[in-house]
């Protein structure tokens, strides 16, 4: 079953805007997406599957 990230694994926003970055969780290599507010601002995400808490 393959989930595309669609939202900001940070704030939930969809992932329509450019600017935004996919990139692989360190720790379980899932697919995790930021929007680009995110991104500038470093916030603070959680993956879901694993619970890793980055940036
Ligand atoms: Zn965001
Ligand atoms: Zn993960």
């Amino acid at each position: 079953m393959t989930n595309k990230v669609e939202q900001c694994v940070a704030c939930g926003i969809r992932l329509v805007e450019t600017g935004y970055v996919r990139f692989p969780c360190p720790t379980c290599g899932g697919e995790l997406g930021r929007c680009i507010s995110c991104r500038q601002q470093s916030n603070p995400y959680t993956c879901d599957k694993c619970g890793f808490v980055g940036p």
